[in-house]
């Protein structure tokens, strides 16, 4: 099975990447914020735990947030694989996921993430707020602090793949198109 981590930090382009590659390689998108979310548009006890940390542009607690992925996974009875988009965010995050796959007898494929300055994911969020309708989406100083979080506790996570070869990076500027391309031409030489 492949199981691809796409990363990157907020705003680089990881959901709207995610869902063309789903499509290309058929296999099924598992995104921890469009879960969240999910759940706090439900009310549901989780929801109603995380809410709190997302508008505050904090990360959920990894005991929420892995318990979650858990049954995510486990919930989906035939599929090619995974691609991760925002999980592992941290290592503790990255640990979990590997015991996950081993214990399936399975691992991670490789990371990829979308290298995007940090001007430009501050614009982008900004515009995406305009219509997503996300309240941690309209706040620069929430942004802001979106992105020092994933500095400080998820950039550690491609480190953590790195260190067994298995973090790639492509640049994550230019048309969808092109950064598609970019992505599809690393992931075919790792399924290769
Ligand atoms: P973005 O990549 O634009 O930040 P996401 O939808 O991936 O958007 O995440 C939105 C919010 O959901 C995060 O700021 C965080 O509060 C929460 N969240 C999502 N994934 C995780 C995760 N793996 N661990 C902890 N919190 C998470």
């Amino acid at each position: 099975m492949i199981h691809l981590i796409l990363f990157g930090p907020p705003g680089s382009g990881k959901g709207t990447q995610a869902a063309k590659l789903v499509e290309h390689y058929g296999l099924t998108h598992i995104s921890t914020g469009d879960l969240f979310r999910y759940e706090m548009e439900n009310n549901t006890p989780l929801g109603i735990k995380a809410k709190a940390f997302m508008a505050e542009g904090q990360l959920v607690p990894d005991e929420i947030t892995i318990g979650m992925l858990r049954n995510k996974v486990n919930s989906v009875k035939e599929t090619r694989g995974f691609i991760f988009d925002g999980f592992p965010r941290t290592v503790a995050q990255a640990e979990a996921l590997d015991h996950l796959l081993e214990e399936r007898d399975e691992e991670i494929t490789g990371l990829v993430a979308l290298d995007v300055h940090e001007e430009e994911i501050v614009q982008r969020i900004l515009l995406r707020g305009k219509t997503s309708g996300r309240p941690d989406d309209n706040d620069e100083s929430i942004i802001r602090n979106r992105i020092e979080v994933y500095k400080s506790e998820t950039t550690p996570v491609s480190d953590h793949y790195r260190r067994i070869g298995k973090s790639h990076t492509v640049q994550g500027i230019g048309s969808l198109d092109e950064i598609f391309q970019r992505l599809t031409g690393v992931i075919d030489s790792l399924i290769d």
